[in-house]
C-alpha cells in the first residue's frame, strides 16, 4: 500500500452524471470507491465541490489525506488551476485546485479528464512501455491525449488533444462546438448512435425492439449489445463509426507519428468491432504507408477506472 503510515492519496474523476472518488495505491490499484451524482451544470459551483469532498472524505474513510488529484470532464488551464469551462459542470474560470485544496487540506491536483486517462495507460496500462503514444478516448464525443516519454502534453491553453474537433468534412454536420464537420460527429458514442438511427429507417433490427419501438430511445450500449447479436444495423453503424476512427487517426498519426494509438471511452467496449475497420482506414488513409512502421491501434486497458486512477497520479502539483 502506497504511504500507509502518512495517509492516503485518493483520485477523483468527476464527470457529467457522476463524481467517482478511489483510495489508489503506488500500483495503480484501487482500495476503496465512492460514488456521489454530479450536481448538474445549472447549480451553485459549491453544490459540486461539496459532492466531490464528500466522495473524497467517504473514500478516505477518516484516513488521512497525502494528495487528492481531480479529472474533471472540461477545459483545465494550462497551470492545471482553473477549471475554465465544462458542458456539464457549473465551473467558469473557478479555481478549483486551490478551492478544493482549502476544504480538504492537502494538495490537490488538477487537470482534463482524458489527460489523465492517459496518464494512467502510460503508467500501468496500454501505452506503458511506449515512448510516444496517441490516447482517444471515444464517448459521447472525442477527446484524447498525446503522451511523450509517459507525459501528457498540455499545450499553452492546457487544450492539446481536443481531437473531437478537427474538421475532417467541409460544411459537414453540425457539431455542439458551433463548428461543422468535426471529426466526433462521424465517430463517436453520438454518431454511433446517430447511424443506428438512420440505418433503421430501411432495414429491420433487433433496436426496433430494444428500444421500445421508438429509435429516439436506442443508446449507445443498445448498439452495442445489438452488434454483438449479429444485428446488421448495428455492425453497420459500428463499421461506420470504426472507418471514421481511421480516418481521423490518421490525420493525427501525420501529425504526431506516434508508437501506438490507444483507444478508450465507452465506445472502445466493442473492442475489435471498432478497432478492426479503424486499422484497415488508417492502413489507407496515412501518409507514407509503404514507408513507415504504422502504428498499432489497442484498446484501453483501465476501463472506466482510468480517470481515477490517473488524477491520483496527478495528485501532487506540479503536472507530470
Ligand atoms: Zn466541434
Amino acid at each position: 500500500m502506497w504511504l500507509v503510515d502518512e495517509g492516503v492519496v485518493v483520485g477523483v474523476d468527476i464527470g457529467g452524471t457522476k463524481v467517482l472518488a478511489g483510495v489508489v495505491d503506488g500500483e495503480g490499484r484501487v482500495a476503496r470507491t465512492a460514488l456521489r451524482t454530479t450536481p448538474g451544470r445549472r447549480v451553485a459551483t459549491n453544490l459540486v465541490e461539496d459532492a466531490v469532498v464528500a466522495a473524497v472524505l467517504e473514500a478516505a474513510d477518516g484516513r488521512s489525506l497525502v494528495g487528492v488529484g481531480v479529472a474533471a470532464a472540461g477545459f483545465v488551464d494550462a497551470a492545471g488551476e482553473r477549471v475554465m469551462f465544462a458542458p456539464h459542470l457549473p465551473w467558469m474560470g473557478e479555481p478549483v485546485r486551490n478551492l478544493l485544496a482549502d476544504r480538504l487540506g492537502c494538495p490537490v491536483g488538477l487537470d482534463n479528464d482524458a489527460n489523465c486517462a492517459a496518464r494512467a495507460e502510460a503508467r500501468y496500462g496500454a501505452a506503458k512501455d511506449a515512448s510516444s503514444a496517441l490516447v482517444i478516448t471515444m464517448g459521447t464525443g472525442i477527446g484524447g491525449a498525446v503522451l511523450l516519454h509517459g507525459k501528457v502534453m498540455r499545450g499553452a491553453n492546457g487544450m492539446t488533444g481536443e481531437f473531437g474537433h478537427m474538421r475532417v468534412v467541409p460544411e459537414g454536420v453540425e457539431c455542439e462546438c458551433g463548428r461543422r464537420g468535426c471529426w466526433e460527429q462521424y465517430s463517436s458514442g453520438n454518431a454511433l448512435v446517430r447511424n443506428a438511427r438512420a440505418l433503421m429507417a430501411d432495414q429491420p433490427s433487433v433496436l426496433m425492439e430494444m428500444s421500445g419501438g421508438s429509435p429516439a430511445h436506442v443508446t449507445g450500449p443498445m448498439v452495442t449489445s445489438a452488434a454483438e447479436k449479429g444485428d446488421l444495423v448495428a455492425r453497420q453503424a459500428f463499421a461506420s463509426v470504426g472507418d471514421w476512427l481511421g480516418v481521423g487517426t490518421a490525420n493525427l498519426v501525420a501529425a504526431l507519428d506516434p508508437e501506438i494509438v490507444v483507444v478508450g471511452g465507452g465506445v472502445s467496449a466493442a473492442g475489435d468491432r471498432l478497432l478492426d475497420p479503424a486499422r484497415a482506414a488508417l492502413r489507407q488513409a496515412v501518409v507514407g504507408a509503404e514507408h513507415r512502421k504504422i502504428p498499432q491501434i489497442v484498446a484501453a486497458r483501465l476501463g472506466p477506472l482510468a480517470g481515477m486512477v490517473g488524477a491520483a497520479l496527478a495528485a501532487r502539483p506540479p503536472l507530470n
